[in-house]
């Protein structure tokens, strides 16, 4: 029988572990021919959550329960659970119910068709704040602008991965990981499906707006470079443009001469040369930098499918 991981992250959600073990129940009901293992993470919950897990894996043998020292973040909880899972697949899932359990089997049904990563694709929260969605239309926009892996808008950590990509994801050894980046990087043969995501059950969001603020910049950072060139563009942009204004400057003096540009002038176009040089000199810096950050994070050179010997 084939076995899947469910991997829930959890971070205070006291009440909502019993309501998600019993979802997970249903559907295991549902679904006889598998095997199941319910990885929950406490990533260093406040509130009562792993005493409810340890209750729950009481009555449960197929709950793996795993407790963190303190929180570390949703991104590694994930880690964690990947790690320790034996499926043939994965599956993520919230702990809040916003990743609705009753879509497991269609998930199951893709893959068994055939498909390597099967995401969930969110079509509308309803309550997104105006600020949110700004912000995540930006990050999106830079991304697709900035970076050379494409990160799929309203893209969400509802995923089912086969065994094949967990046996990838675990050799990535970067910090700064952003899942659903990591997955679509892979790029293995993936299907989607939609879904609605409902309101949260009990207690808040937590990813608050600095948290998803942090998270955007270390997801640029980490797949793209452009940040750190920037500065260089700005430098040839400086350098040019006051170049041409001090040749300007000088025909205007010495050929027509004229005064209508004080003697102060000089002093300032030139320093702004200048320093146009040296921000060209930064971003020179970038690409060097630019090299030792992918060497110091270490992506695979490759992912392989596939390999057929005999
Ligand atoms: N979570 C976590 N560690 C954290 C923050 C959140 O494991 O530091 C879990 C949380 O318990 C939930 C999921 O990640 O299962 C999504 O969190 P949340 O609902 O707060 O985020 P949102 O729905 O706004 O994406
Ligand atoms: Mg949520």
């Amino acid at each position: 029988m084939k076995k899947l991981s469910i991997i829930v992250p959890i971070y205070n959600e006291e009440k909502n572990v019993i309501l998600i073990h019993k979802a997970l129940s249903e559907v295991a009901k549902q679904l006889v021919n598998y095997d199941f293992e319910f990885i929950f993470v406490n990533d260093g919950s406040k509130d009562n959550s792993w005493e409810t897990i340890k209750q729950e894996a009481l009555n449960d043998k197929r709950i793996v329960a795993i407790d963190f020292s303190r929180n570390f973040g949703k991104e590694f909880a994930l880690t964690a659970g990947v790690q320790n899972c034996t499926g043939d697949a994965a599956i993520f899932l919230d702990a809040d119910l916003q990743h609705p359990p009753a879509l497991i089997p269609e998930f199951v049904k893709k893959w068994e068709r055939g498909a390597e990563v099967v995401a969930g694709i969110r079509k509308t929260t309803k309550k997104k704040t105006l600020i949110k969605d700004a912000g995540s239309r930006l990050f999106y926009a830079l991304m697709r602008r900035f970076s050379r892996n494409v990160l799929t808008r309203n893209s969400t950590d509802f995923k089912l991965i086969d065994r094949k990509v967990i046996n990838e994801l675990v050799r990535f050894t970067e910090h700064n990981r952003l899942f659903r980046g990591l997955i679509e990087w892979m790029g293995f043969k993936t299907e989607t499906i939609e879904f609605v995501a409902p309101e949260r059950v009990n207690g808040v969001a937590t990813y608050s707006l600095r948290k998803l603020f942090s998270l955007a910049i270390n997801s640029l950072t980490s797949f793209s470079l452009f940040p750190l060139k920037l500065a260089g563009y700005l430098g040839v942009l400086i350098t040019l443009v006051s170049f041409v204004l001090l040749c300007v400057m000088i025909v205007f003096k010495f050929v027509l001469h004229s005064l209508i540009f004080s003697s102060i002038s000089y002093v300032i176009v030139t320093n702004t040369f200048v320093l146009g040089v040296v921000l060209m000199a930064l971003g020179i810096m970038a690409l060097y930098i630019g090299q030792i950050h992918a060497e110091v994070i270490g992506r695979p050179l490759y992912v392989i499918r596939e390999k057929i010997a005999k």
